[in-house]
Parts: C-alpha cells; structure tokens; sequence
C-alpha cells in the first residue's frame, strides 16, 4: 500500500473482495479520469486481503467512477408526490421525520412505521436502525433487500444446523474434489470465486464441476455435468441424488449416527424419488441424475455453492435443508474442502444477518420470537422488560401489503431500490404511491424510487464513510472512507441517531462516530454463534480483515463452523429436513405456456443505481434482452434481435429477442437490472410474482409464467 492509498472492501457483491484506492492525482503521475475528463480515485485490488488476495472484477476496478455521479446532495421535501421537491435544511428534514415519527406511534402504534434497509449498509447502520425500531420503537418493522437475496439460507441453515452463518471458507474451493453449484452463475455473480474454483478445477484432473441450472451460462459452460433441469425441480433432483446415495451405500453411517436427528424421515422421503422418476420432472436423464450421484459418492470433498437460484423461490428453505441434507448424509461438512456454502448476494448481508437485519430477527444472530433474546438485548440495551415485541415485523412484501391497506402510514428506505428490485412491479408502485409518508435516503437522485418520496435524504456512499461489512466467508472488512461526502451527505448512521435523539432518545444515540456504534455492537455478540467481541475498529485497521467468530478471548478460532462436529441445536445434532417438491408456484399453463426465469448479468449490479452510471459496463450491456430457444423462436415467428412482448398475470415487458440454445425449450431469460429509468418497459419485475417460501418468507423471484408475442 502507498502512504496516501486505503484499504477497503468492494461495495457490490458478497465475495467481498479487498481493494486499494488511491487519490487521482499521485505526486508527479498524471491523473486518473474517467471517458468524460473527470478525476476519478485509482482502485486496484488488495494482494493482502485474505478472501481475494488482489484480483477484482470489472464491477471493483470500476466502482469508483459512479462516486461523483447523479448524486443527492442535500436534502430535499414536498408535501404530496405531484409537487416538484424543494431544497431544505438537514435541521428541517429531520424535525419532519421526527415529528412524523412521533405522530404516527402516538396515534396508530409503532407498528404503523417501517424501515426498508439493504444489504449495502454497513454493520454500524444496520445496528442503530435495529436498536431504534426493535429496541426504542418496539416495532419489529424493519426488513431489508435481504428478504429478496438470502432470507432462504437464512431458514434453512437454522432449521437444518440450529444457527445461520455458512459453515465454509473460500479456502475450500482450492481444496474440494467435487464442486456442486446449484442456483448460481457464479462466473458472472460471484466472479473471483470462480476464478479461484476454476483454477483448481483446471489443475486437479479429478476434480469435478456439477453445475445445475436451467440455462447453460458462463458457469454451466466450463462443467464436467451440466444439469439442465426444469425450473423449480431442484428438490427432485437432490433428493434424487439422496436416493442413489442411500441404495450404494454411499453414506456416512457413523456420522448420522453420532451427530445428526431425523434421518429415517429423510430417508423415507428419498425412497419416492427413483431415477427415472426424478429425470421425467427434471427433463434431464436418469444416467446424468446417477452421474452426479456418482460424482458425490466418489468425492471425499464435495462442497455446495448457491444464491439466488435456490432462495429466490416458493419453496426456498426446503431447497437449502434437501441440499444440506446430502452433506449430512455423507459427512460432508465441519471439514477443509466441503460443506454447503450459501454465496451472499451483497457486500454486507452477512452483517446484515448478524446484526439482525431481516424482521423476525434481532442482534447477535437471535431471534424476536425467542424470550431469553428479547430479554438480553433489553438488558444490554436498558429497555424496561417486554419493550421489545414477541412478534416478527413485516417483511417486505407486507410492508408493501401495509401500504395497500393503510395499515403503514411512514415508511423510510435506506440505500435500496423496491420499485426495481421487488416482484408485481404495477402493484408496488401504486402501494408506494398510496403511502402517506416516505423517506429515501440513498446516495443517488433519481432512482426509481425516488420518485415515490416525500422527503430525500443525501446518503454517504462507499468511500465517503468508514464502517464494516462482512463477506460470504464470514470475513469482516473495515472499509476507510477516503474522501469526503459529496455536498451535504452524511453517513447513515448518523442520519438514523439524530432521528434517534430528536424523538427522545438521546443517552441511546449519543454516538460520534461509527467505531463507538460499532464497540457497542460487538458487545451485543457475547457468546452468540457470531461472537466478534474481538473485534474494533481499531484491531480491524491494525491486522486487517479477520474472520468471525473472534471473541476476545485470545484464541483464533478456526476458519470453518462445526468442526467440532456438534451443532447450535437443542441436542447438538444437525437436523435432517426431509421434503418433497411442491415445484413452482405458478408453472407455465395452456394461456401462459412459458416460464420466464430472471437473473443477473457480469457487470452490472442490482438496480444499477451504480454501474448504470459507469460508461465500461454500460457498453458491455447496452440494453435488456430475452433468451428464446431456437425451437421456440421457429414456432413463434420470431427472429433474432426482433422485439417480443411478455406477458404475465400481472404485467407487460418488451425486449428485444436473443435466439440460443443456451436456454432450455419452454423457458425464456431476462436480466432483473432494469428499471424504468434506464428502459422503459423492460422491467423484468413487471412480470414476476410475489407468492414467498412460508418459511423465509422470500418471493419467487426466479420463475413465473408468460405468454410471448412477438411485435
Ligand atoms: Fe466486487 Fe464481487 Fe467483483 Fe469482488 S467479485 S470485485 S466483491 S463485484
């Protein structure tokens, strides 16, 4: 590192890669600009963080060209949403807020008031929001983009190994003999993990890829297997798998004996899915489902990788546990090079999750429902008893299902995008239009969202604000601001306390900056799965990344959870969560005969709130598109680069129409980045449905059914 360059973390995906970033005009160099001429800070990767060990991909090298565009940069009121905005003080926006706050409890109850995060807070900010609506509030009521990333993992690592938090480390990847990526084109979404898996993959002959995915993407290119299944028959193929297993006796008998509860139900299960049975609802054939079988049995290290393909869904957390389930079955967890690793959508929904970001939990990894956490929390933070509610807060669907029925009369979203990024596109919007009160406070104007506020609030963005973020690999980063806000920006955390001490809870927020919010919260972590009681701002910026758990009680801990082999459970055992397939919610029909999956593309993020502002990626991916099959374009009359219109229950979309085999018969793809900002009429979320997973309450995102007309 150069004297005047910093350390920190890439603020898109969960890999959570290090950077280092340094001014744009070093001593004597010329100076770094971007297409336009303007002066833009040099990033490069961090050869010293432990999960990248340098290597970034266009999104990091390119991340600092988007800091200076389209920013909020005070903040901005208007009584209703036909009016223009109008500039205002921070000393007013804030009395608004408060006041609104302080009306809304006093005359419908906190539960009336919602706070929509995302997982591109920092630690720090999620932590004071959970302190404010959760503790001082007693509202439940705030619930992240998490719901829509990872909210599955979530449930089905509790309900499978007793505690969230993946077992694995990236070093696994360079130690595994059998790679199983269900759910994820981890080439274009978790792009250094691959590299690092593909090398391993390209230099260990026996070393098995098995990727499982509907459409032959980057990642399914490079497989040994490629299982090309129907949408929503995941659980039919794993149980599957299972079933093989159980008849070769391909287990590991001592280990379901000594550390696991539930296993004559798994295999009771299992016995329903034969070979034939499961290739027929997979539409692949028995001998690829009998050679991934056979890849696992002959692997002593198999290690699962997933995201969004496997939560977004119906039957998310059943997903996870029938996956976590193969790993019971054969051991294969606890030790170097296997076990079932959950990829983390963005850069800090891991943090997010420790710190209770989703509406049923609350700090250290605990839950509202469980009395004994209320109780501590309330003690740690000098609540009378019983201040914290018993009962989940709405996720984010039924905030959006609070705002139709009026029952969500203030609403505040920080740093996420709902009127891209959530399902039923037409019915968000005229709740959010409906909604009496909102708040946006994000770092960019105008988002889609935007447009649905009463008040804006200017956000700090990466780099303007130092706080901590966790990796999928459960390695916390302590990211350095190293310019100051743009305009009259602030850090979240600081917007959220002075809220916080305007309605009368000033010894609560009397923080000053974010290493004290961040030396409470860790405190708050005591004993708990994620203990980081270790953990400073200052020891962060001394050693550098570190993984949790990290007490402080000297010891490193080890890299991987459980290898102790006994589990956060009530008897310590994994549990074996046996299901069947429910498939899709809403599979394709004679009026709707295709399933419409969505997905993401290598450069661009989310909403594209960034990198639909950074000129390299825009080129990489001009426009949406919709992947046909050849066969299904030939039926249709539609030729390649020919609009099509999509047409769901609840919505329209145009793209234009891309012709490959690389998507399945009966199956058509579209990117989610696009908003109505950037492509009018192209929001894939125009089209999708809000049916959730009863258990992590997650939207199946991932599939719905469309009729295509061509234009
Ligand atoms: Fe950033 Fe993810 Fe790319 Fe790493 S892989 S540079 S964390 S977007």
């Amino acid at each position: 590192m150069t004297d005047s360059s910093i350390k920190t973390q890439c603020p898109y995906c969960g890999v959570g890669c290090g950077l280092e970033v340094s001014p744009p005009a070093a001593p004597g160099k010329a100076v770094n600009r971007d297409s336009q001429g303007n002066p833009v800070w040099k990033v490069k990767g961090d050869r010293h963080h432990p999960s990248s060990q340098g290597m970034v991909c266009v999104k990091g090298a390119t991340v600092a060209e988007s800091i200076d565009r389209d920013r909020l940069r005070y903040p901005m009121l208007r009584e209703s949403l036909d009016q223009p905005f109008r500039r205002a003080s921070w000393d007013e926006a804030l009395d608004l807020i408060a006041n609104r706050l302080k009306t809304v409890c006093d005359e419908s109850g906190a539960n009336a008031t919602c706070m929509y995060g995302s997982g591109q807070m920092q630690t720090e900010e999620y932590y004071v929001a959970q302190k404010l609506l959760k503790g001082c509030l007693g509202t439940n009521n705030f619930d992240s983009n998490s719901r829509l990333c990872m909210s599955s993992a979530v449930a089905g690592y509790v309900q499978s190994l007793g505690s969230d938090g993946p077992p694995c480390c990236y070093e696994d990847l360079d130690l595994t003999d059998c790679a199983f990526i269900i759910g994820s084109n981890t080439a274009e979404c978790h792009p250094i993990v691959f590299n690092r898996l593909q090398k391993h993959h390209k230099r260990n002959h026996h070393v098995k890829l098995i990727v499982v995915d509907p459409r032959r993407t980057p990642t399914a290119e490079v497989a040994d297997l490629h299982l090309a299944i129907q949408p929503g028959t995941d659980i039919d193929l794993l149980n599957g798998i299972g079933y093989l297993l159980l008849q070769w006796g391909e287990i590991d008998r001592s280990f379901i004996d000594e550390c696991t509860s539930k296993f004559s139900d798994f295999a009771e299960v299992v016995q329903h899915y034969p070979p034939q049975e499961v290739a027929k609802r997979c539409g692949i054939s028995a001998k690829e489902v009998e050679l991934a079988a056979r890849y696992w049995s002959e692997s002593k290290r198999v290690l699962s990788l997933w995201s969004q393909g496997v939560n977004q869904s119906s039957e998310g957390t059943a997903k996870v546990c029938s996956l976590i389930n193969l790993h019971l079955l054969t051991g294969q967890i606890g030790k170097p090079g296997c076990g079932p690793f959950s990829l983390t959508g963005q850069p800090n929904a891991m943090g997010g999750r420790e710190v209770g970001g989703l509406a049923h939990l609350l700090p250290g990894y605990r839950s509202v429902s469980n009395a004994q956490h209320r109780q501590e929390l309330e003690h740690l933070w000098q609540l009378p008893p019983g201040q914290i509610s018993p009962s989940p807060g709405r996720t984010a669907w039924d905030i959006i299902r609070g705002l139709e029925t009026g029952e969500v009369q203030f609403l505040w979203v920080v740093a996420t995008n709902p009127a891209v990024s959530l399902p039923d596109l037409e019915r968000v919007k005229a709740a959010l239009a409906k909604s009496p009160f909102t708040v946006c406070q994000d770092a960019y104007y105008p988002t889609e969202t935007t447009a649905y506020a009463h008040v804006l609030l200017p956000a700090a963005q990466w780099g303007e604000k130092t706080g901590v973020m966790t990796n999928s690999e459960r390695v916390v980063t302590l990211c350095s601001a190293f310019r100051s806000p743009v305009g009259e920006a602030k850090p979240d955390w600081e917007i959220i306390s002075q809220v916080a001490r305007r309605i009368g809870f000033g010894n609560k927020f009397a923080f000053t900056s974010s290493a004290q919010v961040y030396a409470e919260y860790v405190q708050v972590t005591r004993d708990r799965p994620c203990d980081m009681t270790g953990l400073s701002h200052e020891r962060l910026l001394a050693d550098g990344p570190t993984q949790w758990p990290c007490p402080d009680r000297g010891n490193a801990s080890p890299k991987r959870l459980y290898t102790d082999l006994r589990f956060p459970t009530a008897d310590g055992r994994a549990k074996f969560s046996a299901c069947h397939s429910q498939g899709l919610a809403e599979p394709a029909d004679p009026e709707y005969p295709f399933v419409l999956t969505t997905g993401r593309l290598y450069g661009h993020w989310h909403t594209q709130t960034r990198t639909g502002r950074i000129d390299k990626i825009k080129q990489m991916h001009p426009e949406p598109f919709m992947e046909i099959h050849p066969r299904d374009a030939r039926t249709l009359g539609i030729e390649d680069n020919q609009w099509v219109e999509v047409r769901s229950r609840r919505g329209i979309a145009q793209f234009p129409a891309k012709i490959t085999s690389a998507i399945a018969p009966n199956t058509v793809f579209v990117p989610m980045h696009w908003g109505y900002l950037w492509a009018d009429k192209s929001e894939a979320n125009a089209l999708t449905h809000p049916k959730s997973c009863p258990h992590s309450l997650q939207p199946e995102l991932k599939a719905c059914a469309v009729q295509i007309v061509p234009l």
